[in-house]
This record gives structure tokens, C-alpha cells and sequence, in this order.
């Protein structure tokens, strides 16, 4: 594998992998634009050297068709201003081998949405995985889908891997295209290089003691990087809903709490591992509980084995944070997936604020922060801290795998001797 640092793209086609998924609003507007600012590191290097660019991306899940309220045309303007320079359009990814050759050094050329195609992501389209002709139908399209990815090589001399948000996901664009270059022509971008590290630091580099905040909604979305920390960390928070869950299934009453019932057993697994592991699992004890799932709803502070009939746990109580913070400010390694209560309502973020603020101040403290996951990601940036900790993720799923221990293919596939 090349390094994106060492490369000199003067005079080359780069065909570059980004995560251009970005949020619109319902007029086409840019509602965040986070993921094309990540890119733009790698992005200016390739076009300061000299060479030229080839932008391709998803965005959204089209299925395979078209749909034109998920055209990347609609981000043409906001890329051509963050790069400083315009921008072509491709309207169809398979269809612009012209428009690429065409390309001078310095031009930038953004593909339609990949997923236009079905054999980006290489998944049959309009046959069951039950029908008898399911398996040949996938054979084919994996035939169809290297061919794809073979087209899409064609355009350019070099492949930039830089979308750690996919890369998780064995598609064209992200692995199956990296088959057609030798290894001094493909490589990870700058924003995949910083992911990978600080992936890195967290499973490898470990400075002690290790403290992870997991919350969210639910235990079963994260018991497989639950599993995985086990075995690493010092300090494990459970918070957020999956609370309500231990708390059940240490028989106590949690109201009408969100609650997987038929993980009630897992929960008393977590804890009796966490036990034989010598791992100190924080479960939050109090809880902020309202009498309606909004932000207006009447409140009371209780204990999260004792919640009123009619009443649930929106948010982590007093007490409970302060157990997190006892764990999270002498830390020196920390990762945090998953807000702590019910942060879109403005009366229930305390919890997840006070984790948030806590990083902070480890980090000020010499630790290294990872911040992950859709969810935490907005969490930070609604209290304004994402500055303020080390390494704030651009990837969610693909975070969460790479931090369970998983080979991500996009990554793999351009390491590949
Ligand atoms: P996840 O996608 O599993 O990371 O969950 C994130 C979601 O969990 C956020 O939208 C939160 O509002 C939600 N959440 C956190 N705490 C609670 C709670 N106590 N009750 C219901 N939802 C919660």
C-alpha cells in the first residue's frame, strides 16, 4: 500500500472514495457538512500536487435505481466552494470515461450517486434471499459488480480510499475496486489514516486506566463491542436505555422505561463477565423520570429500581453522575458511544453533558478521547465540546466493527500484499 503523504499525484487521475452522504434538508440544502470538510484534506493535496480528481460517493439508499431527490449534483456547489475551484458533474458513474479522460490537472470531476447502481453494493435486486434462484442471482451480480468496479478503475491512475464511513462494507467503490491497481497505486486517505489510528489507540495503544461510556437505546445494537471491551477496559458505563434493562433484570420496577425484555438474561451475563473480568461495569442508580416521552413532560428524580407506574427514565439521575464522572475524569484512554439519556429533548441532557464535560477534562488531563457514533457525535457538537476531546469519529457503524475487533474491508482491501 501507498502512502497518501509520500505520493506525488503530479500528473495523475485520482478516483477518490468519499463519504458525500451528507444531510439535506427537504429543498436539497446542506444541513451538515461535516463529512465533506473531512475530506477535504486529501482532496487539497491531490490537486496542490498537480494531479486531478475523480470524487465518487453514496448518498442515501437508493436501492439500485434512480432517484433523484439523492443526487450528489445537488452538493456540486458546496464541494466546488470548499475545494475553491468548479466542479464537473458526472450524471451517470458508469457512463464517464470521456469526462475523466478529458480531465487537466487541478479539475475535479464529481460522480452521480454509486448506489444508482445495484452493483455497487453487489446485493441481487427483486429476488428474496428464500427463492431457490437467490444463490445464482448473487453469483451473477458479483460478476456484475466486479465489472462495475473495473469501469470505475478504468477512469483514473490512482485510488484514495477516504471514506471511513463505508468502510465497513464490501462494495465496488470501497474494496472490490482496489483489485485493479497494484499497491503503489492505491492507498487510504488522510481521514482514513487518522480513523484507523486513533481506532488504533484505543485497542492497541491503551494508556490506563481505560474507561468506556456506552449508551444509547438499546443493549442488544451493542453487546458485540460490549463483548469486545470486556476484555480491555478498566471502567465500563452502561448508560442511557439500556439502563432500564439491567435494572428489570435485577428485579426492580422501572415503569413504562424502554426496556429489551428478552435480553434480561444477557444484561445478568454483562454483569457476571464483567465480574470474572475484573472489569468495574458502572450501571447508572437514579434517573431523571418523566410521566411522558417529552421534553415538557413532568419530572422526578428516582431510583432507577424503583420508577413509578406510568413514569420512565429519560435521563441519568444526580447520583449516577456522579459514579461517571468518579471513572471518566482520572481516566487516560476513553471511548464514548451512545448519549446517556434522551439529549434531543433539552430537559434531559444532563446526563449525557456531564459526560461530555468530563471528557473534556481528562482530556485537558493528558487522555486520549474517542468520540464515535452518530448519536455522540451530535451530542458534542450540541455542547459545543467537539474541539475539546481528542478524536471525534466520522463513522458509526464502521467504528463500532473496527472497535469489536473486525477487519474493515475498505481498509483491508487496499492493505492486500
Ligand atoms: P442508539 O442509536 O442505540 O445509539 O441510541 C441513541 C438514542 O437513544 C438517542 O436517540 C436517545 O434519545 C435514545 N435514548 C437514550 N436514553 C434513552 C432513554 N432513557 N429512553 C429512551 N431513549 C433513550
Amino acid at each position: 500500500m501507498a502512502k497518501i503523504e509520500d505520493f506525488n499525484f503530479n500528473g495523475k487521475k485520482a478516483i477518490v472514495r468519499v463519504d458525500f452522504n451528507v444531510p439535506l434538508d427537504e429543498n436539497g440544502n446542506i444541513t451538515d457538512d461535516t463529512r465533506i470538510r473531512g475530506a477535504l484534506p486529501t482532496l487539497k493535496k491531490i490537486l496542490a500536487d498537480g494531479g486531478s480528481l475523480i470524487l465518487m460517493s453514496h448518498m442515501g439508499k437508493p436501492k439500485g435505481k434512480i432517484n433523484t431527490k439523492l443526487s450528489l449534483s445537488q452538493i456540486r456547489e458546496a464541494v466546488a466552494k470548499a475545494l475553491g475551484t468548479d466542479v464537473k458533474f458526472a450524471p451517470d458513474c458508469a457512463k464517464a470515461s470521456e469526462a475523466a479522460k478529458d480531465l487537466k490537472p487541478g479539475e475535479v470531476l464529481l460522480l452521480e450517486n454509486l448506489r444508482f447502481y445495484p452493483e455497487e453494493e453487489g446485493k441481487p435486486v427483486g429476488i428474496e434471499k428464500t427463492d431457490p434462484a437467490y444463490d445464482e442471482a448473487k453469483k451473477a451480480m458479483k460478476e456484475s459488480q466486479k465489472e462495475f468496479a473495473k469501469t470505475l478503475a478504468n477512469y483514473a491512475d490512482v485510488y484514495v480510499n477516504d471514506a471511513f464511513g463505508t468502510a465497513h462494507r464490501r462494495h465496488a467503490s470501497t474494496a472490490v475496486i482496489a483489485d485493479y491497481f497494484d499497491q503503489d497505486h492505491k492507498m487510504l486517505g488522510f481521514l482514513m489514516e487518522k480513523e484507523v489510528k486513533a481506532v488504533d489507540n484505543i485497542l492497541k495503544d491503551i494508556k490506563r486506566p481505560f474507561t468506556a461510556i456506552m449508551g444509547g437505546s438499546k443493549v442488544s445494537t451493542k453487546i458485540g463491542i460490549i463483548e469486545n471491551l470486556m476484555d480491555k477496559v478498566d471502567n465500563l458505563i452502561l448508560c442511557g436505555g439500556m439502563t432500564y434493562t439491567f435494572a428489570k433484570a435485577m428485579g426492580g420496577n422501572i415503569g413504562k422505561s424502554i426496556c429489551e425484555t428478552d435480553k434480561l438474561d444477557l444484561a445478568l451475563d454483562i454483569m457476571k463477565k464483567a465480574k470474572e473480568k475484573g472489569v468495574n461495569l458502572v450501571l447508572g442508580t437514579d434517573c431523571v423520570a418523566a410521566d411522558d416521552f417529552n421534553n415538557n413532560a413532568n419530572t422526578q428524580i428516582c431510583s432507577v429500581m424503583n420508577i413509578p407506574e406510568g413514569w420512565e427514565g429519560l435521563d441519568a439521575g444526580p447520583e449516577s453522575i456522579k459514579a461517571f464522572r468518579e471513572v471518566i475524569v482520572p481516566a487516560k484512554t476513553i471511548l464514548w458511544n451512545g448519549p446517556a439519556g434522551v439529549f434531543e429533548f433539552d430537559n434531559f441532557t444532563a446526563g449525557s453533558r456531564a459526560i461530555a464535560e468530563a471528557i473534556v477534562e481528562a482530556t485537558k488531563n493528558g487522555a486520549f478521547s474517542l468520540v464515535g457514533g452518530g448519536d455522540s457525535v451530535a451530542c458534542v457538537n450540541k455542547f459545543g465540546v467537539a474541539d475539546s476531546v481528542s478524536y471525534v469519529s466520522t463513522g458509526g457503524g464502521a467504528l463500532l466493527e473496527a472497535i469489536e475487533g473486525k477487519t474493515l474491508p475498505g481498509v483491508a482491501a487496499v492493505e492486500e500484499k
